[in-house]
């Protein structure tokens, strides 16, 4: 997956659309085990201006994935973006997968959350506190751990 520059440079100020809709494995994504439910969605525009070439991406995606609070497994929406400007005398074309690992592995995040307001597992009794309150106070917790420690440390 290619997109050829020598179209771009031919035609400097000309906006050129590209979609690309893939598999996760034809980008390349799947190394770490990824688990996706949809094929992955990547749009590019690309235009040769004033010596640049100057590129826009997209990346859109979902894969299962688990929550870092609650530890439940969810679906993760995935959507990325890329701008950069290319220098055209140098390049000949521009490598889509390339592009898209880019765009994707910047967008995933290393403490995925099935929700912003998600709970999380209670520290003290470990229940899942989005489903259940087990009225267990971690202030408390804490406060008994540093009365230990005090005691330990007289
Ligand atoms: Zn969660
Ligand atoms: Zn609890």
């Amino acid at each position: 997956m290619h997109i050829s520059l020598e179209t771009l440079r031919n035609s400097p100020g000309q906006t050129y659309s590209y979609e690309f809709i893939q598999e996760a494995a034809a980008f390349d994504l799947t190394e770490d085990g990824a688990c996706f439910d949809r094929p992955v969605e990547v749009k590019l525009e690309a235009v040769c201006r004033d010596g640049k070439f100057h590129v826009f991406g997209s990346l859109r995606t979902s894969l299962l994935s688990e929550c870092s609070r609650c530890l439940q497994p969810f679906t993760l929406h995935l959507e990325g973006q890329w701008e950069d400007d290319l220098p055209a005398e140098e390049m000949q074309e521009l490598s889509v997968i390339g592009l898209a690992r880019e765009m994707y592995y910047t967008a995933l995040p290393l403490k995925p959350l099935c929700a912003e307001v998600c709970k999380g597992l209670c520290s003290v009794c470990g229940v899942d506190r989005n489903h259940e309150d087990c009225g267990c106070d971690a202030d408390q917790m804490n406060d008994k751990l540093s009365v230990l420690k005090k005691l330990l440390l007289e």
